[in-house]
C-alpha cells in the first residue's frame, strides 16, 4: 500500500494554505466544508477569499510564504503558481513532522487529497495513489450513479437505532448477522424508498423474533434493449431481488445484475394464448411474494405501456400484497432517440400517440380515424407483423402516401435496423421484420437523416433511411 486512507475530523483545527489563488480557493472550499479553522498565507487573495477574510470566515496572514506559521497548524497545503515556493512549504512541514500536500506535484506531498463520493455520513474516497487521478475520478463518478439515492437516509437510520440493537443483542456475531439480515432484506428496502416508518416496524419485529420474511413485488421497466436503459432505482431493486420474472424483451446482460443466488424465471410470451399464460404469470408472482420473496418482475420498456402492468398490479392488489412500480423508457422514446427521430418537433408534430397495431383475438382493432391528423406522430407497437397492411389502412383513412415513416428493428440494441421510406413504400423495403419492430409514422421520420450522424454511432446498426 502506497498511502494510508484515513478520514480526518478537522472541525475547529487550524490548517493552512499557502497560495491566494484560484487554486488554494478551491482547497480553501474543501477544508471549510470539513469544519477547519483555514488560514491563507499569501500577499494577495482572490475575491472570493478577499471577501471570507472580511467576514472573518478564514485568517489572512498577508505575506510571502512565513514558515513561522508551520508548528501551530495541523495540515499545510502549498497550492501557490511558484514551484520553488511550494517545495519551501513542504521542506518546513516535514521538518515540523507536519502533514503537507503540494497541488499538483505528487512527490513533494506526505499527504494527497481522493477523489470524494460524498453522502455524509456516508463517505467513499478513492485514489490511484496520483497516478492515475482521470481513473479515480471516473470511478467515482461511477460509484455516485451506482449508490442508491437514499443511501445517506440508511446510515443516518443504522445510526439511529444501533444503540437499542448493540443493548438488545450484546454479542457481536449476533450483531452482524442481524444488521446483515436487515440490510439485505425488506427494513433497508423500505428506507431507500422512503418509507421509514414501515422500516422501523419492520426492524422492531426483526429484533422481537416475530420478523416473518416481507414479500413484496416490483414492477421493473428494464428499458427498450440496451441495458444501459434501465434506471438506476431499478437496477437497485434487481440487484437485491431473490427471485427475477424476466420478459423475453429483457436484455440478457441486464440478469448478469441480479444476485448470484437469485432465481431467475424467463416468462416471456411467444404469442398465443397469451391471456391463459398472462394468468399464470399473475399467480406466480402472488405466491412467490406471498411465500415472502422479494420479486422483480422485470418488463422490456416500460411496464404501463402494453406491459399489461396494470393487470398485474391489480391481481397484486387484490390479494392485498406490497409492490412498487418503476418506471422505464418505453421502446418509442428510446428506439426514436437512437434513430435520430425526434417524436415531436416545434414545427412538424405538436403531438405523438402510441397505438399497438395488434389486439388479442375478440379486443377492438385500433381506430386509425383519430390518429391521422397531420401534426401528429404515431408510434405503432407490436405492429411488425402486420406492417404492409398497416401502412395501408393508415392511407385508407386518409393519410397521405408520402408521408415518411421508419421501421426499427431491435431498437437500441447492437443489432438495430432503421429503414426508412414512406407509406406507400416502406413495406416493400423490408425483407422480413424482425422482432421486436416498431413503427413510427410522421414528418418528424425525415430529420433522421440529418440527425443520423450523431446517434447512429453507438449501434452497429444498419441504417438504411
Ligand atoms: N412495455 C414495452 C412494450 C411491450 S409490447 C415498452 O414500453 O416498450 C412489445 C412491443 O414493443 C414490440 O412488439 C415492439 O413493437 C415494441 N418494442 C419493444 N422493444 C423494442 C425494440 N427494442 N425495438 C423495437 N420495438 C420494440
Amino acid at each position: 500500500m502506497d498511502y494510508f486512507p484515513l478520514f480526518a475530523d478537522l472541525h475547529h483545527r487550524p490548517c493552512l494554505i499557502v497560495g491566494g489563488g484560484a487554486v488554494a480557493a478551491r482547497k480553501v472550499r474543501q477544508l471549510r466544508r470539513a469544519g477547519a479553522r483555514v488560514t491563507v498565507n499569501a500577499p494577495e487573495l482572490t475575491a472570493e477569499l478577499q471577501s471570507l477574510a472580511e467576514a472573518g470566515e478564514i485568517a489572512h496572514a498577508s505575506r510571502d510564504f512565513d514558515p513561522a506559521l508551520i508548528h501551530t497548524h495541523l495540515l499545510i497545503i502549498a497550492a501557490t503558481d511558484d514551484r520553488q515556493t511550494n517545495h519551501a512549504v513542504a521542506a518546513a512541514a516535514r521538518a515540523s513532522q507536519r502533514l503537507c500536500n503540494v497541488v499538483d506535484d505528487g512527490p513533494a506531498c506526505t499527504f494527497i487529497v481522493p477523489s470524494v463520493v460524498d453522502r455524509s455520513p456516508l463517505l467513499i474516497a478513492v485514489s490511484s495513489g496520483g497516478q492515475a487521478p482521470m481513473l479515480a475520478r471516473s470511478l467515482r463518478q461511477q460509484i455516485d450513479a451506482w449508490l442508491p439515492a437514499r443511501v445517506a437516509n440508511l446510515a443516518r437510520w443504522i445510526a439511529r437505532w444501533r444503540k437499542r440493537v448493540g443493548q438488545a443483542l450484546p454479542s457481536f456475531p449476533d450483531r452482524v448477522e442481524f444488521w446483515q439480515q436487515a440490510l439485505d432484506g425488506a427494513p433497508a428496502e423500505q428506507v431507500l424508498a422512503g418509507r421509514e416508518a414501515a422500516a422501523d416496524d419492520l426492524l422492531e419485529a426483526q429484533l422481537n423474533g416475530r420478523s416473518a420474511a416481507r414479500g413484496e413485488a416490483w414492477l421493473v421497466g428494464a428499458g427498450p434493449g440496451d441495458p444501459e436503459l434501465i434506471t438506476q432505482r431499478g437496477l437497485n431493486l434487481l440487484q437485491r431481488a431473490d427471485a427475477v420474472l424476466y420478459d423475453r424483451l429483457v436484455a440478457p446482460a441486464l440478469l448478469d445484475h441480479a444476485r448470484r443466488d437469485a432465481e431467475l424465471v424467463c416468462v416471456g410470451k411467444q404469442g398465443g394464448g397469451a391471456a391463459v399464460k398472462q394468468a399464470d404469470i399473475n399467480s406466480q408472482l402472488i405466491a412467490r411474494v406471498r411465500r415472502g420473496q422479494r420479486v422483480c418482475r422485470l418488463k422490456g420498456g416500460d411496464p404501463f405501456i402494453f406491459g399489461r402492468g396494470g393487470e398485474e398490479l391489480q391481481s397484486l392488489v387484490d390479494a392485498g400484497l406490497p409492490y412498487q412500480v418503476v418506471p422505464g423508457i418505453t421502446a418509442a422514446a428510446g428506439c426514436a432517440a437512437y434513430a435520430g427521430i425526434p417524436l415531436t418537433h416545434r414545427e412538424l408534430a405538436a403531438g405523438v400517440s402510441f397505438v399497438t397495431g395488434h389486439r388479442a383475438d375478440g379486443a377492438p382493432a385500433t381506430d386509425f380515424k383519430p390518429l391521422v391528423r397531420s401534426g401528429q406522430t404515431l408510434v405503432i407497437y407490436m405492429g411488425g407483423r402486420r406492417l404492409e397492411a398497416l401502412c395501408k389502412e393508415l392511407q385508407t383513412h386518409g393519410k397521405s402516401p408520402e408521408t415518411p415513416a421508419a421501421l426499427i428493428e431491435r431498437g437500441t440494441t447492437p443489432a438495430q435496423c432503421v429503414t426508412g421510406g414512406t407509406l406507400a413504400d416502406l413495406a416493400a423495403r423490408v425483407d422480413k421484420v424482425a422482432s421486436p419492430a416498431l413503427l413510427i409514422v410522421g414528418d418528424v421520420v425525415a430529420l433522421a437523416e440529418s440527425l443520423r450522424w450523431f446517434v447512429s454511432e453507438s449501434t452497429d446498426a444498419r441504417v438504411a433511411i
